[in-house]
């Protein structure tokens, strides 16, 4: 037994669908800027002939469950939703192919990229990190996982409301990278391992929420989300 001097960190983990057992969370990957109309609304259009997918990723220890109130956090005055499609890894996958990709997808869920769009767009503009836009402590809201092992999506209507208004509304099949080449690219830069969850990006439609907003998305096929935004600390 490793002694330490403070118990460490808890394993993050989600509930799965139909399931004792809880899936364990290893990393978290988003894709940026992988729908046109959201790209075109940032001021960044993306040429999928001449571009590649790019990624972020945050800490798993912002990991947040659907259902859950958050403080709305600090240091911004522009706090945003970003509704996405989550997929979960359940096998390692090293430069695997678009061909079989579909091997190493456990499952999938609905997922929330809470952003502080001020903060990241002074540091995409200032060509600094997106860290402190974008790895918001419980910035990253999750559903329950629900099994799907080696099915892709390739269709289904994605959206989301805030206080009942709808916001983001939206198709899976209008994805510029779609899972499997989101996959096969993201597999050349690192061993993924069961556990990684890869946010696979957001739709038009991306607005500022304010305390007590609720926020509410789905996926078709997959579930449904919920956060509430609380107060300020
Ligand atoms: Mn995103």
């Amino acid at each position: 037994m490793t002694a330490y001097l403070w118990n460490p960190p808890a394993v993050q983990s989600l509930p799965v669908r139909g399931k004792a057992e809880r899936l364990p969370i290893n990393r978290l990957f988003f894709v940026g800027r992988n729908y046109h109309a959201h790209a075109v609304e940032m001021g960044r259009p993306v040429d999928k002939s001449i571009e590649r997918p790019f990624y972020f990723t945050k800490a798993p220890q912002t990991l947040v469950a659907s259902g859950a109130t958050v403080a709305y956090p600090p240091e911004t005055s522009n706090y945003h939703f970003e509704m996405e499609l989550v997929v979960a890894i359940g096998a390692p996958a090293f430069r695997v192919t678009r061909e079989d990709a579909h091997q190493v997808i456990y499952g999938y869920a609905c997922g929330l990229d809470m952003t502080r769009r001020d903060l990241q767009l002074v540091a995409r503009d200032k060509g600094r990190p997106w860290d402190l836009g974008k790895d918001v402590e419980q910035s990253s809201v999750c559903t329950e996982i629900v099994p799907m092992p080696g099915m892709v999506i390739e269709r289904g209507e994605i959206a989301l409301s805030v206080n009942g208004q709808t916001k983001q509304q939206s198709n899976v099949d209008k994805l510029i990278w779609n899972i499997r080449e989101i996959i096969a690219d993201l597999s050349l830069f690192y061993h993924l391992q069961p556990g990684d969850l890869i946010y696979t990006g957001t739709p038009e439609g991306v607005g500022a929420v304010v305390p007590g907003d609720l926020i509410q998305g789905r996926v078709e096929g997959v579930g449904e989300i919920e956060l509430r935004v609380g107060p300020a600390e």
